[in-house]
């Protein structure tokens, strides 16, 4: 039976979410339709993150409930994709036999072609890149296992691991860049389609080895280039939507799997990015947040990031731009000026401090000392008094001390933070970290966990307490669900600049305006105000975009970020 129905469980933090939304337009293209229940799908492909111990039991607690599924209905196709499918795809046949096809996360283009192999017969079929880097990493004269990037550029060769079968060459598309995806249904968005390819011929062309690999594959290219002109990015939003801006990482923090299984830095061409924000916003999109593991260190020829977000800016119709994650080593001053400067930028710096203390810092290899990072927010204060900060902190990393866990109290305490995202440090094997003894135990990071959080939540409600009074401006997002009010006042909800929730009395027709409020309370995670004036540009297109009922299971809508993932 041909399916006809998908669904996505997404895990982990906006990249995964970016990565599913890619997805679910390949499986679109191919005339799937979402649906919300998995018992309804004919295909279930389970996107997962191992970045932290929790996230990844949750998403192997999962894959193993789908065996029911797969049992009743054994013409059912489920895929494991992400983090997990690239360090483990051979172990997850092994684990789950029920699984079908795994898929590593820089072969997602190849997904409407391992779709096919399954449903020509084949069983276990995977297509996970070999990653440059991401065994034998090297250590450096000054002792850290930085990279030095130097092989930034290095083509990736995928491996088509089978098992039980001889496919080896399921269509892959190494030659496409993720993000040829493109649109099937819109004229608008046609610009985008041939900025990609050329996109695409450029990946292409500085590769010896792609060569060789793109004759191998020639006779799949035309069935390639078919496939990746009909798939565009289903977004879960219409008003706003996540844009990739980077792969990868070169950081190589202690405590971190991602450049083991995303790879290093890779920045996508300027020009694309641009064309795909112009067709989003044609199609009514208000916001985007530019996602990467790094976007500080974005870089296409002469565009760093801060002259990526004054071309955005420049972008007609569009009305706010965010992004995440910013490293505060590389977070340099024309960073910040240009956020000073470009009014669309929203005046919220997500920050991944990890610790407060210096020595804790340098054998997490961040690359900053406590210092470094107060100052870098000192220079974010100069230039926005009103910026909204949050971060990420670590507790019980190998040999914190309570004196190192004070720093980070102190830390806490001395920035303020608005909000913070606050982890119990767990081994991840493949990192370096791993290598050392994980000598704080369990209930002393438990109680350090719950020390911080305490603190920090009350800095959050006096932060927003502080707000009281002032006049903020939000884009309003729709109706606010019943959690989100408060003795049945406040019927609308939106963010601020520094993204923050406003739950106030508007109306639906609100949604996707800009609309100032007055605060009137503030709660730890939410703000309540009341209505003093509506943007009046017309309300147009706000609907046009397709939307994704998709679960994200941690963080619960993929288009809003809720957490900047590794950091
Ligand atoms: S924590 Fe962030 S910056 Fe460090 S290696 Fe992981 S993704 Fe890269």
């Amino acid at each position: 039976m041909r399916p006809r129905t998908y669904q996505i469980i997404t895990y982990g933090c906006q990249m995964n979410a970016s990565d599913s939304e890619l997805m679910a337009g390949i499986l679109e293209a191919r005339g799937l339709s979402p649906v919300r229940e998995e018992a309804e799908a004919d295909v279930l492909l389970v996107n997962t993150c191992i970045v932290r111990d929790s996230a990844e039991q949750r998403a192997q607690g999962r894959i193993a409930r789908l065996k029911g599924l797969k049992t009743g209905r054994p013409d059912r196709i489920i895929g494991v994709c992400g983090c997990m499918a690239q360090r483990d795809a051979e172990a997850i046949f092994d684990q789950y036999p029920h699984v079908d096809l795994v898929l590593g996360t820089r072969a997602i283009p190849s997904l409407s072609a391992m779709l096919d192999h399954v449903l020509n017969g084949e069983s276990r079929v995977a297509c996970v890149e070999e990653i440059p880097g991401s065994v034998g990493r090297m250590d450096k004269s000054d002792g850290s296992d930085e990279p030095d990037g130097s092989d930034n550029l290095q083509a990736p060769t995928f491996s088509i691991r089978n098992p039980q079968s001889a496919i080896r060459n399921p269509q892959s598309s190494a030659l496409s860049p993720q993000h040829s995806a493109l649109p099937s249904h819109s004229s608008a968005l046609s610009t985008q389609h041939s900025a990609l390819c050329s996109q695409s011929s450029l990946l292409s062309s500085h590769s010896s080895a792609l060569s060789t690999q793109h004759s191998a594959l020639s006779s799949h290219s035309s069935a390639l280039s078919t496939q990746h002109s009909l798939a565009v990015p289903v977004r879960r939003s219409a008003l706003r939507a996540l844009v990739p801006i980077m792969m990868g990482c070169n950081n190589w923090c202690s405590y971190c799997i991602v450049p083991t299984v995303r790879g290093r830095e890779e920045s996508r061409r300027a020009g694309a990015i641009l064309d795909e924000i112009r067709a989003l916003v044609q199609c009514g999109c208000r916001e985007v947040t530019l996602v990467g593991q790094n976007v500080n260190s974005y870089r296409d020829g002469e565009t760093d990031f801060a002259g990526l977000l004054e071309r955005v800016n420049a972008v007609d119709g569009l009305l706010r731009v965010r992004y995440i994650t910013s490293h505060p080593r590389d977070a340099n001053d024309r960073h910040l000026d240009a956020v000073a400067a470009l009014p669309k930028v929203c005046d919220h710096f997500h920050l991944p401090a990890q610790s407060g203390s210096t020595p804790v810092l340098a054998r997490m290899n961040r690359g900053y000392t406590r210092e470094d990072y107060l100052g870098l927010v000192r220079r974010v204060r100069q230039r926005l008094p009103e910026a909204t900060i949050t971060t990420d902190l670590i507790v019980g990393f190998p040999g914190e001390t309570g004196a190192d866990y004070e720093q980070t109290l102190d830390l806490v305490r001395e920035v303020r933070f608005d909000s913070a995202f606050t982890f119990l440090y767990n081994v991840r094997e493949g990192t370096r970290a791993a290598e050392w003894e994980d000598d704080v135990p369990l209930t002393v990071k438990k109680e350090r966990l719950a020390r911080l959080i305490e603190i920090q939540e009350r800095i959050s409600l006096e932060q927003n307490q502080a707000l009281a009074g002032k006049t903020l401006e939000i884009l309003v997002e729709g109706p606010a669900r019943r959690a989100e009010q408060k003795g049945g006042r406040g019927q609308c909800v939106g963010r601020t600049t520094g993204d923050k929730c406003v739950v106030y009395d508007g109306s639906p027709s609100d949604t996707g305006r800009l609309v100032r409020t007055r605060i009137v309370e503030g709660a730890t995670h939410t703000l309540f105000g009341e209505r003093i004036q509506q943007d009046p540009r017309p309300n147009e297109n706000i609907s046009s975009l397709p939307c994704l009922p998709e679960r994200v299971e941690s963080r619960g809508d993929s288009t809003r970020v809720k957490n900047s993932g590794p950091g």
